[in-house]
């Protein structure tokens, strides 16, 4: 009998992180992989935010912060969100984290109850699954496909809904999909919300800033539904922070409290030398995020171009992120070798043991057709990668 408890029995790992420890493991061995698998910047955070760390450490901001964050860091949040987002959160309203994943986790550990369903669009992030089941919480999950630019629309959310829903979770721009929802199609979907005055949302929009059609729109701008949403945001993928482990929210102040008390018990305020550096990002015009974001459109115009060359492979025209969620489909039932494909977990694991190219398959984000490319890095390795990836297809008969 397993000494550990059910709870972590049951809590599947990070499909993400777990493909990224496994290719590095790979390379550790001296294998030729590319990695594609982890979300992340391969770009250097930017020195105007380095120097604030430095500056940070030297004027010996090392102590425990306020649980919620410094408070000039959270006024900062509170700017940001006004200036960029057209949202009213003053600084009570805002909770700084270790990373937006544990924002998202103090938000469902804090509102959802035993039972309670939570809505979640296929293809989801990995972690939100999990961190429902951690509650105890129900997911109830709306399928897209790639004909849909994998978008839900009001009507499948509208028949998702049912008395036991407590929240809907949703990315925009979305990992893995990359798709952006526009305003009017936020704004439909807020019209179905509304009806339900006991349904909570939360936006993850922590890819704001990687969007290569124009604004980001927010959920929580529609007002009628202000009090309703969580707005979920942080340094990560903008500001190529990802180690720096800075996530924050904007939310109705009793929920924001409530994170509070949650995180004062897991891991209280985050670090004294991020948050320093996190409130420069924010302040910062988001124009010194666009050069990063031009790298990423052009290089998922290369990666679209070259997959055309691949036959049976299904790609949209991603919005934003970095990201590309193929449909691989056509592949299954196919075989080489001991290698019999059935699914994209199988797949995957023949692209990374035979083509030497780790993604990630799409079952991690409840669509088992599809198969998550991340083109944060350099257009050699993603030429190369696709080349590879053709390749290995190529034997499969
Ligand atoms: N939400 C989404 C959609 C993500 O892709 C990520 C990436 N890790 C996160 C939240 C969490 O980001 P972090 O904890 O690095 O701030
Ligand atoms: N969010 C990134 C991804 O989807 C980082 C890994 C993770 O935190 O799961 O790959």
């Amino acid at each position: 009998m397993s000494k550990l408890s059910d709870r972590i029995t049951h809590l599947a790992e990070s499909q993400t992180l777990a493909m990224a420890k496994k290719s590095r493991e790979l390379q550790a061995q001296g294998k030729d992989i590319i990695s594609l698998s982890i979300g992340e910047p391969d770009f250097n955070t930017p020195d105007f935010i380095k120097d604030a760390a430095k500056r940070a450490i030297d004027s010996n901001i090392t102590r425990y912060t306020p649980v919620a964050g410094l408070p000039d860091v959270r006024k900062a949040i509170s700017e940001k969100f006004k200036r960029d987002n057209g949202l009213n959160y003053s600084s009570e309203q805002i909770v700084v984290s270790t990373g937006a994943k544990q924002s998202i986790a103090n938000i469902i550990l804090s509102l959802v109850n035993p039972g309670e369903e939570v809505i979640v669009p296929i293809p989801y992030w990995v972690s939100y699954i999990e961190t429902i089941k951690l509650a105890e919480g129900i997911p109830v999950t709306i399928p897209t496909s790639v004909d849909s630019n994998f978008k839900i629309t009001p009507q499948q959310l509208e028949k998702a809904i049912t008395p036991k829903t407590k929240m809907i979770v949703f990315s925009t721009p979305c990992n893995p999909s990359g798709s952006v929802y526009n305003r009017q199609e936020l704004k439909a979907l807020a019209d179905v919300i509304v009806k339900y005055p006991d349904v909570y949302v939360v936006s993850d929009e922590i890819y704001e800033h990687i969007n290569f059609v124009g604004k980001h729109e927010s959920m929580a701008q529609f007002d009628f539904i202000y009090d309703r949403v969580i707005t979920v945001n942080g340094v990560s993928k903008g500001f190529a922070m990802t180690g720096w482990r800075i996530g924050f929210i904007g939310a109705p102040l009793w929920i924001a409290q409530a994170c509070e008390k949650m995180q004062g018990q897991f891991t209280s305020g985050t670090s004294s030398i991020s948050q320093m550096s996190a409130m420069e990002a924010v302040k910062a015009d988001p124009s010194v995020t666009y050069s990063m974001r031009d790298a990423f459109k052009k290089r998922r115009d290369l990666v679209l171009g070259l997959l055309k060359e691949i036959p049976g492979i299904k790609a949209n025209v991603p919005d934003g992120a970095f990201y590309i969620f193929f449909d691989i489909s056509s592949y299954f039932g196919k075989s080489y070798n001991n290698y019999h494909i059935k699914n994209s977990h199988e797949l995957s694991m023949y692209l990374l043991e035979e083509g030497g190219v780790a993604l990630v398959s799409g079952d991690a984000f409840g669509d088992d057709n599809c198969m998550r490319f991340s083109y944060a890095t350099s257009d050699d390795k993603l030429i190369e990668a696709v080349r590879r990836i053709k390749k290995a297809l190529e034997k499969l008969k």
